[in-house]
């Protein structure tokens, strides 16, 4: 016989690490813990990311002593009592495993007491064993205390990251509930220090301008919209203001903070042209809806949920964001401007705005418009001996270059191109240590928000090394001194971009490897899409990337460049033969 039967130590931990992985997914379990007591106020002390110690105070309903030892047994919960009662969840628990698989994998301290009775129960556990439990004196409300963290687990504490790396996460879970949770004070300290410390406040705007920095608040319009019984509220950036990733997206349904690829794409349909490709609104939606219409039971960390009816909630959000940007006067013609069903990304409307700029050149003959249809990138065939014989004819959507060649016509995408050139000269730079920084005739104040300004000083040394300077401030202020000249044109906002990237690493060191996947983040998000360029400045280009040591993809691996052949022309005219 080889099937037995796992030892039940082995079964909780098991199943506690499908709910805890990190210091981040305990703080989680917790505040969603004390939100559900009822408190509106909650201090969180964390010491060494959460490795070493992570405390929640509330002054929440607190519980008696009977629940309270209870509360550290798998599948106890106060908050549904049947089955049935999953399809109408009002609370952020209900599966009751939260305390349970904590209590398992660590040392934890209850102190807790509701507000009718007198006396409050302290109560220890180690490896969910209940050490010691004793009447106490304290405060109505829970604390709790978790310390040893993995003690059981080696393999889990292994993959633990630094204490910053750790801090990060925790961060970045408290700041989307504090945004959200306007009626709950929440006060966050690391190692001593005081991280946030978000007031209670009935404006959502408050909240929003603290916890997003006030250059994000500036740009942003408010959302109040209803329609079938679903209330939308938020917030979402004008078109102005983008970042080159998701970060700073947030969709909370019934102040759940969840990961919705429904609502999310309702949003960006909505914003439709007016973005700009690979740029990103910045977002922050409450979705309040009948909870018998979703089902939080989907994930044991309940942040993905489904909808009842998919299509519904996707029409009802996009009517929401197009209807806003729409009254904010941004869209001019919401027909106009929706192309239904296209792929393009035009970077101006061919029929209004100027047309194709092709020069007018009298040696070139091309006299009709030409619907090219190019079946792949040839560029294998293209050597750098052709760089320096190219004849240029133009631009098209502001997007790719045309030229003609000798026995040929080649077509560069100018952004590849661009994003190539800039790459080489900043890595080169780079490793001579010769970033070009520019000084900021005035410092940039950045207000940004608590995980961007954190991970910035824990980047700061790598930050300066490739052109970027600053002071630390007050608050979430940061103080701007210098930014690596090559990026000129972006400037304040590609810092915060890249900010959001690091934020994204989640690694103690920066190694090659991501110095080299910033940099190319960094040159693909100094290109600007759609800008209108002079031949001479395109000429430029091109012989800039004809320096370059590989002219023939961009850092990501796209093609600079792609050739039609005159035979190939030939063929497609269907002259061969003749
Ligand atoms: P769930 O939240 O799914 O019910 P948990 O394991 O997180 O399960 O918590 C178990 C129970 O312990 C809760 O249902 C609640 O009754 C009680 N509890 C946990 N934390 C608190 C708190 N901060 N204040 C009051 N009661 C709490
Ligand atoms: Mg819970």
């Amino acid at each position: 016989m080889v099937i037995h039967v796992l030892d039940q130590s082995t079964i909780n931990k098991i199943a506690a690490g499908e709910v805890i992985d990190r210091p981040a997914s305990i703080v989680k379990e917790l505040i969603e813990n004390s939100f559900d007591a009822n408190s509106d106020y909650i201090k969180i002390d964390i010491e060494n990311g959460g490795i070493d110690k992570i405390k929640i105070s509330d002054n929440g309903s607190g519980m008696d002593r009977e629940d309270c030892i209870l509360s550290i047994k798998r599948h106890t919960t106060s908050k549904i009592s049947s089955e049935f009662d999953l399809y109408n969840i009002n609370s952020f628990g209900f599966r009751g495993e939260a305390l349970g698989s904590i209590s398992e994998i660590s040392d934890l301290k209850i102190i807790t007491k509701r507000e009718d009775d007198e006396i409050g129960t302290l109560m220890e556990s180690q490896g969910g064993k209940i050490k010691n439990i004793e009447p106490i004196i304290c405060k109505t409300g829970t604390t709790i205390e978790v310390t040893n963290l993995f003690f059981n687990m080696p393999v889990k504490k292994d993959y633990l990251k630094s204490s910053e790396i750790e801090f990060s996460q925790i961060l970045k879970i408290i700041s989307k509930y504090a945004l959200i949770k306007k009626e709950v004070a929440i006060i966050l300290t690391h190692n001593g220090k005081e991280i946030i410390n978000s007031q209670k406040t009935d404006n959502f705007l408050n909240k929003v301008i603290f916890l997003l920095g006030v250059d994000v608040g500036r740009n942003l319009i408010e959302i109040n919209y209803k329609e079938e019984g679903l209330i939308i509220t938020g917030f979402i950036s004008k078109p102005s203001l983008t970042r080159a990733d998701k970060t700073e997206q947030s969709v909370y349904v019934n102040q759940r903070y969840v990961k919705d690829r429904i609502i999310s794409q309702a949003v960006y349909d909505a914003y439709d042209t007016l973005l700009f490709i690979n740029r990103h609104p910045i977002f922050i939606l409450n979705i309040q809806i009948n909870s018998s219409l979703i089902d939080v039971n989907v994930h044991p960390n309940k942040e993905f949920i489904k909808f009842k009816n998919e299509k519904e909630v996707y029409e009802i959000v996009y009517n929401a964001i197009k209807s806003t940007l729409f009254k904010t006067n941004l869209i001019v013609d919401a027909n106009l401007n929706r192309i239904e069903n296209s792929k393009i990304n035009k970077h101006y409307d061919f029929s209004i705005d100027k047309q194709t700029n092709l020069f007018k050149t009298n040696d070139y003959k091309i006299k009709e418009d030409v619907n090219l249809y190019l079946r792949e990138a040839e560029s294998q065939e293209l050597n750098k001996e052709v760089f320096g014989k190219l004849n240029i004819l133009g631009q098209i959507n502001k997007t790719f270059i045309i030229c003609e060649a000798e026995d040929g016509l080649i077509l560069f995408d100018q952004h590849a191109a661009e994003e190539r050139v800039n790459y080489e000269k900043f890595l080169n730079d780079l490793k001579i240590n010769a970033i070009k920084k520019q000084s900021l005739i005035e410092q940039k104040i950045l207000d940004l928000n608590p995980e961007q300004k954190n991970i910035a000083l824990y980047y700061k040394q790598f930050l300066s090394k490739i052109g970027f300077e600053f002071e630390d401030f007050d608050g979430n202020i940061l103080k701007l001194s210098t930014i690596p000249e090559i990026f000129g044109r972006l400037k304040s906002i590609l810092f915060v971009d890249i900010l959001n990237e690091l934020i994204k690493e989640k690694k103690n060191i920066i190694n090659n490897e991501i110095e080299s996947r910033i940099i190319k983040f960094a040159c693909k998000a100094s290109v600007k899409a759609g800008d209108e360029l002079t031949k001479e400045e395109l000429k430029k280009l091109i012989k800039d990337l004809e320096k370059c040591e590989n002219p023939f993809s961009c850092p990501h691996g796209r093609p600079t460049t792609i050739k039609l052949s005159i035979s190939e022309l030939e063929k497609k005219f269907k002259r061969t033969g003749w």
